[in-house]
């Protein structure tokens, strides 16, 4: 059985990061969505949030499965029986800090990580980058599930009131 996982903070989850799922689905006999739970003070949706997003946008692939991780991606992973990570690459701007992961958690564990290029059309698209262009009354509806982006408008309000 070939496994691989797929880790991010997924605040939220855009089309760009269900692209690189939808390929891993493809290629691998199961995938595990893995989303970093670990503590931070910047990010809008809490890590069951941020899940429950994941899991429904994910129901198309029978094969994916969604959950939280604390600690090292590598734990989970030994944990978990898996030996391949997935990570979408964009830019050349990525690839110092991918390979740099790459290596390290290759130094901690029996796992390799394997680099899918990002679909063109996807290629600008980042969480923060959706969620800073959304604060200001930007469109990006069609960057995202099409129920991620009511949550994300109505999350973005509640800030907003709150903050008054
Ligand atoms: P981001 O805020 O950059 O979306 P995440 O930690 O949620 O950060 O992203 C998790 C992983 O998903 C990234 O390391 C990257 O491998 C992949 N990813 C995110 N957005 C894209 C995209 N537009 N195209 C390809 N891969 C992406």
């Amino acid at each position: 059985m070939r496994r691989a996982v797929c880790p991010g903070s997924f605040d939220p989850v855009t089309n760009g990061h269900l692209d690189i799922v939808a390929r891993a689905s493809n290629l691998f006999d199961e995938v595990v969505v893995a989303v970093g739970v670990n503590k931070s003070k910047n990010r809008l949706f809490t890590p069951d949030e941020r899940i429950d997003m994941l899991r429904t946008a994910c129901e198309p692939y029978p094969n994916v499965s969604v959950d939280g991780f604390t600690g090292l991606l590598t734990d989970f992973c030994r944990d978990r029986g898996i030996r391949t990570i997935v990570k979408g690459l964009r830019a050349v701007s990525d690839f110092d800090y991918e390979l740099q992961m790459a290596q390290m958690n290759a130094s901690l564990a029996e796992v390799e990580t394997v680099f899918v290029p990002t679909s063109p059309e996807y290629s600008f698209l980042a969480s923060s980058v959706v969620k800073e262009d959304a604060t200001f009354g930007g469109d990006v509806s069609a960057l995202l599930p099409a129920f991620v982006h009511e949550r994300l408008v109505r999350r973005l309000a509640e800030r907003d009131q709150g903050s008054r």
